[in-house]
């Protein structure tokens, strides 16, 4: 088998905590799959990096060799034994990010008095970090209105950034994260693809909401898990196709090797699709769990 760098969500992706059944055998094959030699472990999520480590060992999830957090605008990687920050990273956000704390962005829109933020409350302190500003927003608003109404608050600020809404399903509220223009987790799975020395070829991201988006539109491998929303399938579909890249992605639906292709059986399921030298080692790991 080929190398693999399986770089993966976490909330509703490879952790269970969404409405939907987890399949009994999936987190355990998923768990074998990171022993192995060939795979490398990515964990790219909008957690920061102490609520991913409560996390991994809340849900027994494998240690990473990485762990991309904040909405990718942190990253860590493994070395004997310690996740160490990768410097690099936070230089070339510190460049297109001229604010010591968050919350003076915040302020700074809230000067501009424009009603594109009314909708918005701010994220708890412990949600916001160095290079993410994080509010709420009401379930029955437009996501996408939202984004581009504070896209065109930033613009009158004469000031260029990411800007990510996505919906936390199962606490039914929005979640909008504004971002250095450098950053988000397409733009943090390239730099470390490149910084490991990885290919894009033998990458595979996985993924469940709108903040995963970026990636699985992109030139990457990657697989939305089966208990994503409609309206995310629909809009990676729509996205992807327009750009010719619908063959790098995969929408898992279920019924490799008996699972229900929710969280960690969808990003198996995607395993084997992109790769398949990987299906003969997914079926022997099943039936030994059997
Ligand atoms: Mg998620």
């Amino acid at each position: 088998m080929k190398p693999l760098f399986i770089c993966t969500d976490l909330d509703r992706t490879l952790i269970p905590n969404g409405h939907e059944a987890e399949s009994p055998m999936a987190r355990e094959i998923f768990r074998h799959l990171s022993t192995l030699p060939e795979v490398s472990i990515a964990y790219v999520t909008g957690r920061s990096f102490p609520l991913t480590i409560e996390a991994i060992s809340r849900f027994e999830l494998p240690q990473p060799d990485c762990i991309v957090c904040d909405v990718g605008t942190r990253i860590f990687v493994r070395q004997q034994g310690l996740f160490l920050e990768d410097e690099k990273w936070s230089n070339i956000l510190a460049k297109c990010w001229p604010f010591e704390t968050p919350l003076e962005l915040d302020q700074k829109l809230r000067d501009t008095s424009c009603t594109a933020l009314t909708p918005l409350t701010l994220q708890e302190p412990e949600k916001q970090s160095r290079f993410k500003l994080s509010y709420y927003f009401q379930i029955g608003e437009n996501s996408n209105q939202l984004v581009s109404g504070v896209k065109q608050t930033l613009d009158m600020l004469s000031f260029e950034a990411t800007v990510v809404g996505s919906i936390d399903e199962v606490k039914r509220r929005g979640l909008l994260d504004i971002l250095p223009i450098a950053a988000s987790k397409l733009r943090a799975v390239e730099h470390l693809i490149s910084k490991l020395g990885h290919s894009h070829e033998q990458t595979i991201f996985s993924g469940d909401s709108g903040n995963d988006l970026d990636v699985m539109i992109s030139h990457l491998p990657s697989v939305l898990v089966a208990n994503a929303s409609t309206s995310v399938k629909e809009e990676a579909h729509r996205l992807s196709h327009s750009r010719n890249l619908g063959q790098s992605l995969y929408v898992a639906t279920g019924g490799y090797l008996g699972m229900n292709g929710n969280y960690s059986a969808g990003i198996i399921e995607g395993v084997a699709h992109f790769f398949p030298d990987y299906n003969a080692y997914l079926l022997e790991t099943c039936n030994e769990q059997n």
